[in-house]
């Protein structure tokens, strides 16, 4: 078994997504690996919902905390399926990746 080690980042620090993804694959890698791809993505949509919720309902405390969670699971989701989240990000860094425009112009609203 492999032994991740936790990235060192103060908690009060803003941390990358290279960082976080480590410190997912270190926190709960061999865990996640072995429930496996299809389980895992079951509990990201379950953090999906609790998300909803805290966006309807909640508070902003509740807010961040629930995106915190989706972007753990959407992490542990990228380290099974060998997805690099900084380089999957860089998708979006020169603007829409349809329309090349920033903001974007296409005529469909959201992302990608
Ligand atoms: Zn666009």
């Amino acid at each position: 078994m492999p032994v991740w080690r936790a990235v060192a980042v103060p908690s009060q620090a803003a941390m990358d997504l290279a960082d976080f993804q480590t410190q997912m694959r270190a926190l709960y890698g061999d865990r996640d690996r072995g429930r496996g791809l299809a389980r895992t993505f079951a509990w990201f949509t379950e953090e999906c919902g609790e998300l909803s919720r805290a966006l309807f309902r909640g508070t902003p405390a509740d807010r961040e905390h629930e995106f915190a969670d989706v972007l753990a699971w959407l992490a542990s989701l990228a380290d099974q399926a060998g997805v690099d989240l900084a380089r999957a990000a860089r998708r979006y860094a020169d603007g829409c990746p349809r329309c090349g425009s920033a903001p974007c112009a296409c005529d469909r609203p959201g992302a990608g």
